[in-house]
């Protein structure tokens, strides 16, 4: 038996949207991630064995080629390469479903169409103050994913029976994806009860580690061993680690969109590090990916210096100038930063 997390009011008002609605379209976060996709994908199947024939995903930019193998993935319609036919879908939805994010900035240029368009929405997702731009909003941060969050919207609705092989392969890889493979925020015993369903419903999950994890060309495992030699910067006083990339050495080794995934994690392996930043140029902006093991709250780093936000041990950022700004604002907020004194930043994270 699954403890109800989620408000009955709110599972019974997305219920009807369920049942009534006949065009829906699943929206999730720039840059999606496993769990982004995974939930997107999980109430994609959902909704198709529940009948429904137009569901539409819309993401805002591209995804890792590591989750190109979900069942459903060239169905997903992005935003940057078909900006016009994405926002038709989102004007004529009935339903919109806001998977995997908190506040409309998150999913850049799609947000203007989300946000003015006429159909009901339901935000699903588990980072913490979510913006009120949604009919109904189920947001619970102490939940590890938004796929996990997904599973028990469906069960909660008593749609089980609807989970099928796919939607369950969908669900497990974005509950697998944003714990680190279950090695961070995973202690919670319902989530390997979930797990349990999901395997009875056929998926294999060693399978789907090795689609996920094993898959990378060898250009990105050079550009990783390029990174730990020469470019990681560590502070032992602050426990802290760095890894910059600018886009020449991004070129350098042939990037493609996921090769610098998982990164920001390795530094996080050397004893005493407990505080690891990733910046990394790109085309319009810096990109800052910050992660903490403990009580350091990252997020409220990402709030303060870089207009980000998060959750406390995983969080991101954006910075508008060169990357030896952000360099430079990021070593300045090392010197500063105090983490008890930022309690109110929560608000904004
Ligand atoms: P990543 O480092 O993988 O891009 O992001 C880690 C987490 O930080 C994401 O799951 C998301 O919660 C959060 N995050 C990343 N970038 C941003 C950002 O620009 N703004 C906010 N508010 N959160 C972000």
């Amino acid at each position: 038996m699954i403890t109800k997390i989620i408000q009955e009011e709110k599972i019974q008002k997305a219920k009807k949207y369920v049942e009534k609605g006949e065009s829906f379209v699943i929206v999730t976060h720039v840059t999606p991630d496993g769990d982004a996709i995974g939930s997107a994908l999980g109430l994609y199947h959902f909704l198709t064995a529940y009948g429904k024939d137009n569901v539409a995903v819309v993401v805002p930019n591209d995804f890792p080629q590591f989750y190109k193998w979900m069942p459903g993935n060239k169905e997903i319609v992005i935003h940057e390469k078909y900006p016009d036919f994405a926002e038709q879908l989102v004007r004529d939805a009935d339903v919109i479903f806001c998977l995997d994010f908190n506040e409309p900035k998150r999913i850049e240029k799609l947000a203007p169409a989300v946000v003015a368009a006429d159909g009901r929405k339901v935000m699903i997702d588990h980072h913490l103050n979510p913006a009120d731009f949604c009919r109904v909003t189920m947001s619970y941060p102490e939940m590890s994913s938004t796929s996990e969050m997904v599973f028990r919207f469906i069960c909660r609705m008593g749609m089980f029976e609807l989970i099928n092989k796919d939607c369950a392969a969908c669900i497990y890889t974005g509950m697998m994806t944003d714990t680190g493979s279950f090695t961070y925020n995973s202690n919670k015993p319902e989530i390997y009860t979930i797990i349990s369903e999901l395997i009875k419903k056929g998926i294999d999950k060693d399978l789907i580690y090795r689609k996920v994890n094993q898959v990378y060309s060898e250009s990105r495992l050079r550009l990783m061993g390029y990174v730990l030699y020469e470019k990681m910067k560590v502070y032992p006083e602050k426990q802290a680690a760095l890894i910059t990339l600018s886009l020449e050495e991004l070129n350098r080794f042939h990037y493609v969109t996921g090769d610098t995934e998982g990164f920001v994690n390795l530094p996080l392996s050397i004893e005493g590090v407990t505080f690891s930043v990733f910046i990394r140029e790109d085309k319009d902006y810096v990109k800052v990916s910050l992660r903490s093991v403990g009580d350091f709250p990252c997020n409220r780093f990402a709030s303060q210096y870089f207009n980000g936000g998060g959750h406390k041990n995983a969080s991101g950022g954006e910075f508008y100038g060169s990357l030896a700004d952000a360099v430079a604002v990021f070593e300045k907020g090392l010197k500063e930063f105090n983490p008890n004194k930022t309690e109110e930043l929560d608000k904004h994270a």
